[in-house]
């Protein structure tokens, strides 16, 4: 059954059961569609990337990436956890503020900081900014020098690596908007600008080759990439690097199709491949930053609908319509993105046909599951689709002025709203009348 493929219970009622509550109470106590996390799972994946640097004794930073979900109750339990963060706006950097996330911690990435993001950063003493391009150099050295700070920074580079992933998701290849190319000389004349700067204090290399990888491969070739550069560097200037920043991108299961790795060998394989190069190298072995983003919050989230209208096309297809869609889960039009679900009422009957899964917008794309195996559907049941905790909420919008939906904590047996519902209120808010 689907169910087996995550990590959740179906109670004596046949209801799905999450973090110990039944979603189907859920469904009623706080309406439909919701999104709901188990904040256990978050906490336990948190630990595995945590616990196995502190196991094998190697010094490093998860860094949570907040873009995958960020609120200020999830920026909250990253800080328990003590994870770093990662920030790519003010928007985020703002909500790691309002968290009460220490600033120490936070790193701010981006192919186009702007200015003011920038100011933010350096005024408030965040941890780090992973620079991403020259006119972002000359920016931070300005403003470093107008606050009279300094600031750690790395550098980001494209290490040439293309994973095997979905093209619009792949970010560690040469044809890339981030980062400072290796092969062409873009990254020597960065390195330049940033060793040896008087405010900038150069740590190190950060690259982040893609999402929803599977295997290590990918990111001990990147690892290896780096460190011949690192060792060019190390050679004619005595560069001698801090920090090595591999990125997120680790994998989760969406579907059984979907193989990802336990979060510890992640963890285990990058950790022996750094101190390997850095042996070789006969340099200190840097700290590991890794910056795991879908494999905190990914399959620690799931989402409620309540079914609605049906249509059967004979020899067609059956279409099943949900009270949501592309405005609070963009990835399966966005990327073809896969997910299963189950009936929650009903999450102990075997299926017994297939039916795709439709939004409620006004686009054809707007399917969020093509030929799910199903139990008999009827209007008023509620569906809840997996692995829903990462770019959901975080890429939900107003198409069609559907206001956003409410996100629910449920932790040891206790169900926590973090997030209001939006209303038709907050919808218009921002708009003026013309006449
Ligand atoms: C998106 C992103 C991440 C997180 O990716 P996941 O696939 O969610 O782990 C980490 N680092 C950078 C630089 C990113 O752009």
């Amino acid at each position: 059954m689907i169910i087996d493929n995550h990590p959740y219970e179906v109670n004596e009622q046949g209801h799905l059961e999450i973090g110990g509550i039944d979603t189907v109470n859920l469904a009623e106590k706080y309406g439909t569609p919701l999104y709901i996390y188990d904040v256990k799972t978050i906490r336990d994946n948190c630990r595995a990337f945590v616990r196995t640097f502190e196991e094998l004794d190697i010094k490093a930073q998860v860094a949570y990436a907040s873009k995958a979900f960020s609120s200020i109750a999830m920026v909250q339990i990253a800080k328990q956890e003590g994870l770093s963060l990662d920030v790519v706006s003010e928007g985020e950097l703002y909500t790691a503020f309002q968290a009460g996330f220490p600033k120490e911690k936070i790193h701010l990435h981006g192919n186009n900081k702007s200015i003011e993001e920038l100011s933010m950063a350096i005024e408030h003493d965040i941890g780090c900014i992973v620079v991403d391009n020259f006119l972002e150099i000359e920016m931070i050295g300005r403003l470093l020098e107008k606050y009279g700070k300094n600031m750690d920074v790395l550098m980001r580079v494209t290490p040439g690596i293309e994973s095997k992933t979905h093209k619009y998701i792949m970010t560690g290849n040469e044809d890339s908007k981030f980062g400072f190319n290796l092969q062409n000389g873009q990254a020597e004349e960065a390195f330049h600008m940033l060793y040896k700067h008087p405010s900038i204090n150069f740590k190190g290399l950060h690259c982040h080759i893609g999402s929803q990888i599977f295997e290590t491969e990918g990111f001990l070739l990147a690892a290896e990439v780096l460190f011949k550069q690192i060792a060019v560097w190390n050679d004619k200037y005595g560069f001698i690097p801090e920090v090595l920043n591999l990125g997120g991108g680790f994998g989760i299961r969406y579907t059984g199709e979907d193989t990802p790795l336990p979060l510890n060998k992640y963890a285990e394989k990058l950790g022996a491949a750094v101190a390997d190069f850095a042996a070789d190298l006969e340099i200190p072995m840097p700290e590991i930053w890794i910056e795991p983003g879908r494999a905190i919050v990914g399959n620690a989230g799931i989402t409620l609908y309540s079914i609605g209208s049906m249509k059967n096309i004979p020899g067609v297809r059956d279409y099943i319509s949900v009270n949501g869609g592309m405005t609070d889960n963009l990835r399966p039009a966005l990327y073809q993105a896969k997910y299963e679900a189950v009936i929650a009422n009903k999450a102990n009957q075997e299926p017994s046909k297939q039916a795709s899964i439709a939004g409620k917008c006004c686009e054809s794309g707007d399917m969020l599951i093509k030929d799910l195996p199903l139990p008999e559907a009827e209007t008023g049941d509620i569906l809840a689709v997996f692995s829903t905790g990462a770019y959901g909420y975080s890429m939900a919008n107003h198409y069609n002025r559907i206001p956003k939906a409410a996100v629910v904590f449920v932790e040891d047996g206790q169900d926590k709203l973090v997030v209001q519902r939006e209303s038709y209120e907050d919808v218009v808010k921002n708009d003026l009348s013309y006449e």
